[in-house]
């Protein structure tokens, strides 16, 4: 089933227009990721999405219409965005961050059942609560970020650039909890990377963003195999 339908996307910053009406549908628990060349929009595409930036178009999310609302009504819609550069909190504690997550709903002892379950996902968080996010590793950093993003119960997981920063080791191994997230909470994902390779290894179907239009759609295994994108994203060929 369609979950999220973008069309005719444009958005940018005062006179300057970066996305020219982009358009993409993602069914409901899949994994989508937006490739593309530094300045393609992939950030503004992701702001757009979360309501951080003002947008002309039309998004719905499993038929709930979200156009231009504001990001704290999209958040209790449950979009939730990690932003490139993560977003946390760095003087407040890892425990903080991840309590702060879930401020679009009410208190109660789920609360305390998504803290486990966070924690199920990432066991590091767990020896480090009392920890300021500061003080984290890059890797650990966004784990927290993706932690304090699951507490808010997203249908709908925006994810910009999770491997910036990372090495090789602590990517793979992130995404590979993205993927168990995905897998367990059917949430569905879209996820601007750099690293082709690995958002394809993760991904069902994959955009390339080029000047703020939709160059190329497909399922990751096409992606993949396009001549074009081998060469440019994949540096290989
Ligand atoms: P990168 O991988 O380099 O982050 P991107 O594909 O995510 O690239 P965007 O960050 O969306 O690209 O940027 C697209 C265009 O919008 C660029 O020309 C950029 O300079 C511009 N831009 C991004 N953020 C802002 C902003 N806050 N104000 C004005 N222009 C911006």
């Amino acid at each position: 089933m369609t979950h999220l339908v973008v069309k005719d996307l444009t958005a940018g910053y005062g006179d300057a227009r970066v996305l020219h009406g982009v358009g993409l549908t993602v069914g409901e628990g899949e994994i989508c990721a937006i490739l593309g060349p530094n300045g393609a929009g992939k950030t503004t595409l992701l702001r757009a999405l979360s309501g951080m930036i003002r947008a002309r178009g039309t998004v719905t999310l499993g038929g709930a219409d979200l156009t231009g609302h504001p990001p704290d009504t999209l958040a209790r819609q449950g979009v939730a965005h990690v932003p490139e550069g993560r977003g946390t909190f760095m003087p407040l504690t890892v425990e903080e961050n991840l309590r702060l997550g879930a401020y679009v709903r009410r208190r109660g002892p789920e609360l305390e059942a998504d803290l486990d379950r966070i924690h199920g996902y990432f066991p590091v968080l767990k020896t480090r609560l009392k920890q300021a996010a500061g003080s984290l590793s890059g890797g650990e950093q966004q784990m927290l970020a993706i932690g304090r993003a699951l507490m808010s119960r997203p249908r709908l997981l925006l994810l910009d650039e999770p491997s910036l920063g990372l090495a090789p080791l602590v990517t793979r191994e992130l995404f590979r909890i993205v993927q168990a997230i995905n897998a367990e909470e059917r949430t569905t994902v879209v996820v601007v990377e750099q690293n082709a390779h690995l958002a394809l290894g993760i991904a069902q179907q994959a955009h390339v963003l080029e000047t703020g239009r939709i160059v190329l759609s497909g399922t990751a295994e096409e992606i993949r195999a396009d001549e074009q994108v081998a060469q440019s994203y994949l540096g290989y060929r």
